[in-house]
């Protein structure tokens, strides 16, 4: 077939002045021409990136990286993000704070809009039916809590019930009446120093933490530290140090001569600091990486020691 086009076809096309038309000149170069309106195609694709205001946030998702981003709001949804660039200077002998930010962050209104995620309580329904039961005979919720927990055999039926699913949807109220329920009936009988306590981290909701902290300060329980609590990450960090990682923030890894990186994978789960160590081995410092396996943190190690999986934290 030949590629050249048929005179024919051409003089028609021309002749149909479909992409002939005069347009306004704009610009005193007469390079740009203004064309008011256009294929009704590109309306979804300008609707997508749309917004009526941009607003200052961050992620709140257990994420310590806090970084700085722009947020675009149309008609109260986010519609995308964008990472914040003016963070202030470290100086002239520091690498800046800019670059911030991750994928994760980058998708997190698609997160916060998921069909998926979780906005009402849920309850095991073994125990929500076994506490219905107990207050309606019973008529107080304490007493129904106490009716349930204290009976061998049903105690035994929701323990059991454990992580097989099952989980049913319930109200607020009801759920915060069993949780208040619990919490006096333990208190009455055992003493409030056996309640144990966990709110969510600082980096997730500082109002959330320190309202919870305070609550469980106040009733006289014990809290708990997050590590004990999500049994996710290095417990020996607070176990040995006293503290809970609340150490030097990630800019003073530019300023150690010697880092040895244990129970977490920089670039992966540090992403926005991660850099601070990537430019420090520039100016020679030596990075040693504790790690069961060739981790993305390794690749920039001058020594690795591949722990057993499992016995890392002894
Ligand atoms: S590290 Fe990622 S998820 Fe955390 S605050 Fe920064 S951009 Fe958001």
């Amino acid at each position: 077939m030949s590629t050249t086009m048929n005179s024919g076809l051409q003089d028609a096309l021309i002749r149909t002045r479909r992409f002939f038309k005069p347009k306004e000149v704009v610009s005193p170069d007469g390079r740009t021409l203004l064309k008011v309106g256009g294929r009704s195609g590109d309306s979804f694709y300008r609707d997508r990136w749309s917004h009526d205001k941009v607003v200052r946030s961050t992620h709140g998702v257990n994420c310590t990286g806090s970084c700085s981003w722009n947020v675009y709001v149309k008609d109260g949804i986010i519609t995308w993000e964008t990472q914040a660039t003016d963070y202030p200077t470290t100086g002239p002998d520091k690498p800046e704070y800019e670059p911030r930010g991750c994928p994760r962050g980058a998708s997190f209104s698609w997160y916060t809009y998921s069909p998926t995620r979780t906005r009402y309580p849920y309850i095991r329904g073994v125990l929500l039916e076994m506490y219905r039961e107990a207050k309606a005979r019973l008529k107080d919720p304490v007493l129904a809590w106490a009716d349930l927990t204290e009976d061998p055999e049903r105690a035994v039926r929701y323990k059991s019930a454990r992580g097989k699913g099952g989980l049913v949807r319930a109200t607020w109220d009801e759920a915060i009446e069993i949780v208040a329920a619990a919490h006096v009936h333990t208190i009455r009988k055992y003493g409030p120093d056996r309640v144990a306590g966990f709110s969510p981290i600082p980096a997730m909701s500082m109002v959330s933490h320190s309202s919870g902290a305070r609550f469980v300060n106040l009733i006289g329980g014990s809290m708990l530290s997050f590590y004990d609590w999500y049994a996710d990450m290095p417990v020996a960090s607070p176990q040995v140090f006293g503290d809970q990682t609340d150490v030097p923030e990630s800019g003073d890894w530019w300023d150690a001569g010697y880092l040895v990186i244990w129970g977490t994978n920089v670039p992966v789960t540090r992403t926005p600091d991660a850099h601070w160590m990537i430019e420090a081995r520039y100016r020679g410092q030596k990075v040693v990486v504790v790690s069961p396996d060739f981790a993305d943190s390794t690749k920039f190690a001058d020594e690795w020691m591949p722990a057993e999986p499992g016995t890392d934290g002894a």
